[in-house]
């Protein structure tokens, strides 16, 4: 709770420099992080001496359970009646984040008073150093993560499905304690496996193919991300070791470049230089990590054109791949955590190329 009122008053902070009295929060990830409500249809108002969350009648028990410290708004015009309610207490102007209100949403409540007025209040940078129950709660999704994944390799033959393997995995986290998983499990065999995010299908996997598979845990509303490349029942050939060891230099060397401070887009070059001196520089066509927290992609990103920057707290991913069409790809993944001295990979599961099936 406490904690809670700590990042409303940094909120408050923010919108204070931007000359505003009274915030709208219309994120759900943002409304989570600032006052533990966690339903799929909230909205939260923060004034200069309080907080209001507004969601609808199926919540009421929720939001009363998990934001006890805020006043319950019991409405289904979440926004128009929340600037109702800042105009009862004097409010003028109330400041909301562009990226997440719809332009007719906006426009449906703009004619009136108070006013709604687009601010840049970056919410995502607030949310980016991460404290210690919110460190603690990806460890034990990566920890889940990485557990469930070492018992899979164990049970995975020749000739299961990508689907099968997909489920069988989610079921393996749920079992050791998940709440959900973080996103949709990612299996690719073969030549799926040069689809950077393939959907799962009743292909079977096969002596010989590349295996990706690229998956989290969900704990307490915070994610896991980890992938890892595998081969199927054979000996590597040598482009597929080739492209798995060139993916695994290029992840260690952005992982070397991570300190507070660095841009984005330093630690995607310090990688991206692996790949293109080895050859593969057009076959790696993402950026090379994003953080990681309530939502499974915040800030900061680490790609070519990123202006965010790394700081001491920061969760993140570096998952640099190769992917050749019609043959097979490779992505190695880590959720890690950047103290002042130190960068921590939460998901340590090994990185070697390992036979399987
Ligand atoms: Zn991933
Ligand atoms: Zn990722």
């Amino acid at each position: 709770v406490t904690d809670r009122e700590a990042r409303r008053r940094s909120l408050r902070d923010i919108a204070a420099r931007a000359g505003l009295s009274a915030v709208l929060v219309t994120h759900l990830p943002d409304v989570c992080y600032l006052c533990g409500f966690s339903g799929s249809n909230g909205a939260l108002l923060v004034t200069r001496d309080g907080a209001v969350l507004a969601t609808d009648g199926r919540y009421v028990q929720q939001a009363a359970a998990q934001a006890p410290d805020v006043e319950l708004l019991v409405t289904r015009r979440l926004v128009p009646d929340l600037l109702v309610r800042a105009g009862a207490d004097g409010v003028d102007v109330v400041g909301f984040d562009p990226d997440h209100l719809s332009v007719s949403a906006w426009r449906a409540t703009s004619a009136g008073r108070p006013r709604l007025e687009p601010a840049d209040m970056d919410l995502s940078g607030l949310r980016q150093v991460k404290d210690a129950s919110e460190i603690a709660a990806v460890e034990q999704a990566c920890r889940i993560s990485t557990q469930a994944l070492g018992v899979l390799l164990e049970q995975v033959r020749v000739g299961d499905t990508e689907v099968q393997i997909a489920r069988q995995l989610e079921l393996l986290m749920g079992l050791a304690g998940a709440d959900d998983r973080a996103f949709e499990t990612i299996v690719a065999a073969g030549e799926n496996s040069a689809v950077p995010h393939h959907d799962p299908s009743s292909r079977p996997i096969r002596p010989g193919d590349l295996l990706k598979i690229d998956f989290g845990a969900k704990v307490g509303g915070y994610h896991a991300d980890c992938t890892r490349t595998f081969i199927v029942g054979a000996q590597p050939e040598a482009w597929q070791w080739e492209i798995h060891d060139t993916v695994r230099r290029a992840q260690s060397a952005g992982i070397a470049a991570l300190r507070p401070g660095i841009r984005g887009r330093e630690v995607d070059a310090a990688a991206r230089a692996v790949i293109v001196a080895a050859g593969y520089g057009s076959h790696f066509g993402h950026g090379l990590g994003h953080g990681v927290g309530l939502e499974i992609h915040e800030a900061p990103y680490l790609g070519e054109s990123s202006a965010n920057t790394v700081e001491a707290g920061t969760l993140l991913t570096v998952e640099p791949g190769v992917y050749l069409p019609g043959r097979g790809g490779v992505r190695i993944e880590d959720t890690l955590l950047v103290t002042d001295d130190a960068v921590r990979a939460l998901t340590d599961f090994p990185r070697a190329l390992a036979r399987i099936g």
